[in-house]
């Protein structure tokens, strides 16, 4: 079975996930706390001051190499199964981050997972990575300090895989991922050589490697981790590190954002009618009438508009928490913050929009040079 703890939290990279309390991750799964390493961080990114990267499992070799200007890497990447959207934003963005204070970043098109999960054709994916990675472009992601592939064309991580195929038991995959298709653990082994490709001979041996993702993914972290342990002696990797977000949830009041449900989230290529559409029709902690919101206040723990501005649209840490606040006093009413946050987002789609039009030939020429 996949791995499940009492009611009501699961993690399973394959299937559902549902975090009820993020504390409880910490003592049942061991994941450490993100918050006590925050101060010692040179140049904190918005995720990590907010609270929204709330853990991570050997970050402290990450933030020695940061601050030693000792070489280390990044490594996430997207399933190309659709168009970005603001949980793919976000690892995005957490990879360009970590680029950005020194790191040498791998970017995978998880080709084969999409066919192995999704099954999604690999011709179609192809059209959708090209469309990822002008996004990512257009984020900011360098590629001349970085390394953007799909698994499908990557030989050293398919390699990987095989080699990591005899540290593995049909028995383990089980108690991980739960009762799947041989194609899925595949995939789960592929995601491995994915993690530790960074640290071959060919991009100059073993380093600390963080993987930002969300903690969804946490078991092939796990899975990835114990084999860097068994494959030591062959290739001395160390064990990578990893950074866990929370779950944005859905603009249903959803737990999650789905692509089961179109309402609960929007990509970065949605005309701004339908953006506008999503927002102004989405769940709110807000009270049944104006009068009972201005005497009780609202609850944005449960609000997604408040999630959304906090985990992407708004800039400003102060004007976030004066959100927070004016919510909470009644100052605040739904109608207006809804308004306001159109505005921001319709504001960063249309520059994104925008600038990813003039990556559409460069991620191409990424996508179709075999990479
Ligand atoms: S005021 Fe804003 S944060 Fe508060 S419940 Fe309404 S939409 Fe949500």
């Amino acid at each position: 079975m996949p791995v499940k703890k009492q009611q009501k939290t699961v993690i399973n990279p394959y299937g559902t996930t549902i975090i009820e309390d993020y504390e409880r991750l910490y003592k049942e799964f061991g994941i450490q706390p993100f918050k006590p390493l925050l101060s010692q961080i040179p140049n904190p990114s918005k995720y990590m001051r907010r609270n929204i990267i709330f853990g991570h499992r050997d970050f402290d070799r990450i933030l020695h190499a940061i601050k030693a200007r000792e070489t280390f890497a990044v490594m996430s990447g997207i399933k190309p199964t659709g168009e970005f959207h603001l949980g793919t934003l976000m690892t995005a963005q957490e990879v360009i981050y970590f680029q950005k204070q020194g790191a040498m970043a791998f970017y995978c098109i998880a080709d084969i997972e999409a066919y192995e999960d999704n099954n999604i054709s690999f011709e179609k994916s192809r059209q959708f990575a090209i469309s990822n990675v002008a996004d990512l472009l257009a984020l900011g992601f360098d590629p001349k300090k970085g390394c953007i592939y799909r698994q499908s064309k990557e030989i050293r991580v398919k390699d990987l895989a095989i080699l990591f195929g005899r540290g593995a038991t049909l028995a383990t995959m089980k108690a991980i991922y739960g009762e799947r298709h041989i194609g899925l653990y595949l995939a789960a082994l592929i995601q491995a050589g994915d993690i530790l490709m960074p640290q071959l001979q060919d991009f100059d041996g073993p380093k600390p490697t963080v993987v930002p993702v969300g903690v969804d993914q946490d078991p092939h972290l796990r899975f990835t981790r114990d084999l860097a342990r068994r494959f030591r002696g062959k290739h001395n990797f160390i064990a990578p590190s990893s950074t866990y977000h929370k779950m944005m949830r859905g603009l249903d009041g959803s737990p999650k954002m789905s692509k089961r449900n179109p309402m609960s989230y929007f990509t970065l290529g949605e005309k701004p009618e339908n953006v506008k559409m999503k927002i102004s029709k989405a769940f709110t902690g807000g009270r049944a009438t104006v009068e009972e919101q201005r005497k009780l206040g609202g609850v944005p723990e449960i609000c997604p508009i408040n999630e959304i501005c906090a985990y992407q649209f708004v800039e400003n840490d102060a004007a976030i928490v004066e959100a927070y606040q004016d919510c909470k006093a009644g100052k605040l009413l739904c109608g207006e913050h809804k308004a306001q946050t159109i505005e921001h987002v319709l504001n960063f789609l249309q520059n994104h929009q925008e600038k990813r039009k003039g990556f559409l030939n460069k991620a191409t020429e990424i996508i179709e040079s075999g990479n």
